[in-house]
């Protein structure tokens, strides 16, 4: 993928997510885009910094670290939206701005006593599985408040809002479907007093279904930086 083409894919999304703000009636630069650069290399990651976009999501923790580290001289917002393993918490909490994928109250324990004094509360979320597919990490919906609950607890730790990963194979048809779901439960923890201001799911192929059903947070690979190899 030669820049020119991730630039002019980053334009199209952008114009793409302003005119799905225009149609669902939401204020502009109201849906916040986030680029997943997973396996992209740390100059992949400058070029798009130097073209003006600063957020990025990162799924395994030591290849992100090793392109913080070469980006250093860059002010990026880093998202940890991968799986979370007890042994990593560390890393993350050191390391990255949001954690999007918090699915059980240990990982929250940890990043909390773990988060450095010296920096400003870790952003997270907390990952429902809406689909309960049993691959896929997650609370069920169910269980979302609970471990809310329990982050509200933890200082060092700002609880913004849920993420999801709904099911590509199903077809989102009126009640089924999962962003909907999401934003029904996003709404109700928000009537019943959780601070949340922030709902992120939707990515390359789904975002304007994510967006119409009230995402305001995407997180978009592929359709940026073109297929991954691996
Ligand atoms: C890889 C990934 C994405 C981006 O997926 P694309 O299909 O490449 O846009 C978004 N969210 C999560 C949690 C991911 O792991």
């Amino acid at each position: 993928m030669t820049s020119t083409s991730t630039h002019s894919h980053l334009d199209t999304i952008r114009q793409n997510i302003r005119s799905l703000e225009a149609t669902h009636r939401l204020s502009r630069n109201s849906v916040h885009l986030i680029a997943v650069s997973k396996t992209r290399t740390a100059d992949e990651i400058r070029d798009l910094a130097n073209y003006g976009h600063l957020e990025f999501g990162e799924n395994y923790v030591q290849e992100a670290i090793d392109k913080m580290t070469l980006l250093e001289d860059l002010a990026l917002t880093w998202h940890f939206i991968g799986p979370i393993q007890k042994n990593k918490t560390k890393l993350i909490a050191q390391h990255f701005n949001w954690v999007q994928s918090i699915d059980r109250e240990v990982v929250a324990t940890r990043l909390n006593d773990q988060r450095p004094d010296a920096l400003p509360k870790l952003n997270v979320c907390v990952q429902v599985n809406i689909d309960e597919e049993s691959t896929k990490s997650g609370v069920a919906p169910e269980q979302a408040v609970e471990l809310a609950r329990h982050i509200d607890q933890l200082p060092n730790l700002q609880l913004r809002g849920l993420m999801a990963i709904p099911a590509i194979t199903q077809k989102h048809i009126g009640q089924q479907n999962p962003f909907v779901r999401m934003h029904e439960l996003f709404q109700q923890m928000r009537v019943n007093g959780f601070g949340l201001d922030t709902l992120s799911m939707g990515m390359s192929s789904d975002y304007a279904e994510a967006i119409a059903a009230g995402a305001n947070m995407v997180r978009v690979g592929t359709a940026i930086f073109g297929p991954r190899n691996n």
